[in-house]
């Protein structure tokens, strides 16, 4: 079996302690890798790696910088085939989609490396006889950890911001998916970046993930993940006052008005509700239906989700592979379970494949639930998965939006109404970081990021380069 190294101070290195653990591949639920655990001892050198690389990196040219920063995206796209070879394997990610995804991974740090050269200060001319001006700095070392529901996407977009607006980074990939963190180190090796700059270590999120956001070296923490684990970084970060990024979990309503355009919401949000076996942030987490199109959408929704081809991820046929990993199967599985047992109607799937090869690897089936109530597990709580969650049919919008507001998150919402107005009363009405209407839209241009629960800070868009700066403030007087 090959042997993977950490890669601290631009080294190749193995761990002190020599431990490793299991990766699997979904398809199957086989071995595929033993990788390196980092401890203690390799924190302590990527963070001083990283504070010793910010003194000459945080000080470099901007274009000099982003033109690495555009090396990066593009030895992305050279490495294309391999990086999709290695999301398929160790994510189950289709291969029909696998492309698309890591094209956008390579565009957000594309998008980073060209927008950070337009940043400016500015001057404020409130004290005659003075020069006053306010300048954008880099902030130090981030320590960026992200998930594995888009690996090489979250990494991407987290570096590309933060080495474009001069700091440097320790990567702290999600442990299943920790092969194609490695290839990514691997490419940012081969762009020549000074040493230090990137550094990447795996590990679980309890050992390595903890040690590296309690390391006061570290002055940003760059999360995506769940809104549990986002509580553990905040107070992690807190001795030190860290600054804290957070992308964190959501259960976006999606309200269908009784004036919608029925086919094509259903056209639009079903076969997206297993795309990636529905581990969306962005997904639909419930369907509010005004009772009037409801049965009409559940069957429209239910046809289509039958024809949704299940099976090995590597099968250009296949749209709904496996999830990522058994304990995430075991979730869903759990939340099933709690539907049909607190009464909500199960009217498609919620069962496992019984038949070789796919009874050996984490598939869900796709799943339907109907008449679900907000005091349900299902209802409640983010499922991330391919479950439709179809709530109970609505008649009085304003108790609808009541019911679709009544969560702990805020991430985002969609409506569907032919009514542009109605569509936009929707902005004021609903509270999320986004919302979207009669469509859903997510690319480099754009700040995603949600309220509450649902985190705090934008990824993407200038907000998300502004997130890895700090004004300072200079103040000269003259005669
Ligand atoms: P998670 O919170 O379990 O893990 C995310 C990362 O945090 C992993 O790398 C993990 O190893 C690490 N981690 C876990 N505990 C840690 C600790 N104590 N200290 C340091 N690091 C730790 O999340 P997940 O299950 O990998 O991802 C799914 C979640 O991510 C969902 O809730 C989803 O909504 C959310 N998500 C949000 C967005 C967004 O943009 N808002 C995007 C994608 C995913």
């Amino acid at each position: 079996m090959q042997q993977y190294k950490l890669w601290i101070g631009g080294k190749w290195v193995l761990p002190k302690s020599g431990k490793t653990f299991p990766t699997f591949n979904p398809a199957t639920g086989e071995e595929i890798a033993q990788i390196p655990l980092a401890g203690q001892p390799e924190i302590e050198k990527a963070v001083a790696a990283a504070r010793e690389a910010y003194q000459t990196w945080s000080k470099m040219r901007q274009a000099d910088r982003s033109n690495f920063v555009l090396k990066i995206s593009a030895a992305i796209k050279e490495n294309i085939k391999e990086l999709a070879r290695l999301e398929t394997l160790e994510h189950g990610t289709p291969v029909c989609d696998v492309f698309g995804a890591l094209g956008a991974a390579s565009g957000d740090m594309e998008y980073a490396a060209c927008s950070a050269r337009s940043l400016m200060g500015y001057h404020i001319p409130a004290i005659p006889g003075t020069l006053t001006y306010l300048r954008r700095e880099p902030i130090g070392v981030c320590a960026l950890i992200t998930p594995w529901n888009h690996a090489l996407g979250m990494m991407a977009v987290k570096l590309g911001q933060a080495l474009s607006t001069g700091n440097t980074a320790i990567i702290k990939p999600p442990s299943v998916n920790s092969l194609i963190g490695l290839k990514f180190a691997e490419i940012l090796d081969g762009v020549g970046l000074p040493p230090g700059v990137v550094n990447l270590v795996t590990g679980p999120g309890s050992s390595t993930g903890d040690m590296l956001v309690r390391h006061p070296g570290v002055d940003v923490i760059g999360f995506t993940g769940s809104s549990a684990t986002g509580k553990q970084l905040m107070e992690a970060g807190a001795p030190t006052l860290k600054k804290l990024i957070m992308e964190l979990g959501g259960n976006n309503p999606v309200i269908i008005l009784e004036d919608a355009d029925l086919d094509k919401a259903v056209a639009y949000h079903a076969p997206r509700q297993y795309h990636n076996a529905g581990q969306h942030c962005s997904g639909a987490g419930r369907y509010y239906v005004h009772a009037s199109l409801y049965d009409k959408f559940v069957k429209k929704f239910v046809a289509i989700s039958k024809d949704i081809v299940v099976g090995d991820p590597a099968d250009p046929k296949t749209s709904l592979g496996p999830v990522a990993m058994k304990e995430h199967r075991d979730r869903l599985e759990a939340y099933i379970k709690s539907g049909i047992e607190e009464g909500a109607d199960l009217v498609l799937g919620g069962k496992r494949p019984t038949k070789a090869p796919l009874n050996k690897g984490y598939y869900v089936m796709p799943t339907v639930f109907t008449n679900v109530k907000e005091d349900m597990k299902i209802g409640k709580e983010e499922t991330f998965g391919p479950i439709a969650v179809i709530m109970e049919a609505f008649t009085s919008e304003a108790e609808m939006i009541k019911k679709a507001n009544a969560t702990r998150y805020g991430l985002g919402a969609s409506v569907w109404t032919k009514d542009v107005n109605k569509g936009l009363s929707f902005v004021d009405k609903i509270h999320a970081g986004t919302v979207n209407i009669n469509t859903q839209a997510l690319c480099a241009e754009l700040p995603w990021g949600g309220f509450q629960e649902s985190g705090f800070g934008k990824e993407g868009s200038m907000e998300g380069l502004l997130g890895y700066t700090q004004i300072k403030m200079v103040v000269l007087k003259y005669e």
